[in-house]
């Protein structure tokens, strides 16, 4: 790395952490060669890592601080309550006030539980549809990610291998379809559609920002319908679109949602809901109830800081981060066109995404400069930036082109 970014305490950190973890790593996303920067404090958009280096964050954990880093009213809350006590084997009025929240800002969401992830949302979603319609079959996009789940979790493109470890009679119970694609959709319902208990999509593709176009999710949603099947709409990352996520926008009415990261503050969490007689299945007064487990769904903080962030979430603020999104995309299609670099730069909302073959150089050079970024290039505007902040990453980014074009 360069002379002015010294990463001696990192290097030092990850040979230490391959004595105790595989590839000194626990969330595979974290790692990068040579070695992952060990960070150490992030306040509003920012980031600093243990040899005092600071970025500016344009990763927000992968969507989840819609908010940033330690936002004071988040902070504020939590500080409140973590003196009482941080779980409880009971419910608690704070799961309340976000449930609430979420059923008021999500229409189709009569009813809703929650989680300690959005994986864990996905799967529960899938398991309610599938004891609601009594079928096993999941319909899904290829190219499409819902968390580290068995067989829904990255659907790959045909010809390409699942993750080793989920056995093949799990992954047969997973029909891909291309997104985007109403004909191959059409056509697979009417094969497979009395055996398909829920078609499950993103409204955007997390993994490469493609958005997905209205005719084809309103066809999954009459597809679903005309087959007996249940659409459930996998909001985790998209929440944010809206303050009634992408299905707000869309005006799409999923029988099932799930959500994740910006509805937790910071904290861990997932949840799912949607239509009452579906969720029903999970009120514990019913003869056939479905037991729902995890010992820390609805956990104090979780709700707490759940709260905090969907209250500072307004339309405006929604808004005023989309802008500095179109900022950002504008600025940096301009700087890719100007230089012929071989990149795409997509965006929907507050998340953007560059594509190119040289992603690991601008990866790592925009490390150098002084951005976070995803190594796959994901980005997102967190509400703590600014115009001013935009355009100083903009201008350290055009830095990073600049360089990773230079790499041999
Ligand atoms: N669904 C979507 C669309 C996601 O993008 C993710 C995570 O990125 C998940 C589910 C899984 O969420 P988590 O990482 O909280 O388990």
């Amino acid at each position: 790395m360069s002379a002015e970014r010294e990463l001696q305490g990192s290097q030092s950190a990850f040979a230490r952490s391959l004595h105790s973890m595989p590839g000194g790593n626990t969330r595979t996303t974290t790692y990068y060669p040579p070695f992952p920067v060990v960070l150490s404090r992030g306040e509003g958009c920012y980031v600093t890592d243990i040899d005092g280096n600071r970025y500016i964050d344009l990763l927000n954990n992968y969507t989840s601080l819609i908010h940033g880093h330690a936002h004071p009213r988040i902070t504020e809350r939590i500080m409140r309550v973590i003196g009482g006590g941080t779980v409880f084997p009971s419910p608690i009025e704070a799961q309340m006030e976000l449930a609430e929240r979420l059923v008021t800002r999500f229409p189709s969401m009569d009813l809703v539980r929650f989680t300690n992830s959005g994986t864990e949302a996905v799967l529960w979603g899938v398991r309610a549809a599938r004891a609601y319609t009594g079928r096993d079959t999941i319909v899904q996009a290829f190219g499409s990610y819902h968390g580290g789940w068995e067989q829904v979790s990255a659907l790959p493109e045909p010809g390409e291998s699942a993750s080793r470890g989920i056995p093949g009679r799990v992954r047969e119970l997973v029909l891909g379809v291309p997104y985007n694609d109403v004909g191959a959709l059409e056509a697979l319902m009417h094969r497979e559609g009395n055996d398909v208990a829920a078609i499950l999509l993103e409204p955007v593709l997390g993994h490469t920002i493609t958005e997905g176009s209205v005719e084809f999710l309103q066809a999954a949603q009459r597809l679903a319908h005309e087959h007996g099947a249940l659409l459930v709409l996998d909001e985790v990352i998209t929440a944010r679109m809206s303050t009634a996520g992408c299905q707000g926008l869309l005006g799409l009415r999923p029988d099932l949602t799930t959500l994740g990261k910006i509805i937790g503050g910071g904290m861990p969490v997932g949840a799912f809901g949607g239509r009452r007689n579906i969720m029903d299945l999970f009120d514990p007064r019913g003869e056939l109830a479905m037991a729902h487990h995890g010992t820390f769904n609805g956990n104090v903080l979780s709700m707490e800081a759940g709260v905090a962030s969907l209250d500072l979430l307004s339309e405006a603020e929604i808004m005023r981060i989309d802008d500095l999104g179109h900022a950002l995309e504008t600025g940096l299609r301009d700087a890719v066109a100007a230089m012929g670099f071989p990149a795409e730069v997509r965006r929907a909302g507050s998340i953007l995404h560059i594509d190119s073959p040289l992603m690991p150089s601008i990866h790592k050079s925009a490390l150098k400069q002084g951005v976070f970024i995803a190594p796959r290039g994901q980005m997102s505007i967190s509400t703590p930036m600014t115009e001013d902040v935009i355009s100083q990453a903009m201008d350290r980014l055009e830095k990073a082109l600049r360089a990773a074009r230079a790499q041999p």
